[in-house]
């Protein structure tokens, strides 16, 4: 049994993507006539995940 952190993202991008998707459907408690924080959030998180790409791991 071994972790393989590479393929698979975070916990806090993958709630993100629930976040976002959620809201696709459904509005939260903190939705309001301007949006929501937490796609705000969700989006922050989501955006630093892909800008994120390993440039050092050259082969
Ligand atoms: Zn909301």
């Amino acid at each position: 049994m071994h972790v393989e952190r590479r393929s698979e993202p975070p916990f806090s991008v993958i709630m993100a993507g629930y976040v976002i998707d959620f809201h696709h459907r459904n509005v939260c408690t903190k939705c309001g006539d301007d949006g929501c924080p937490r796609i705000v959030e969700a989006r922050k998180t989501l955006e630093a995940w892909r800008d994120r790409k390993p440039r050092r791991e050259g082969r």
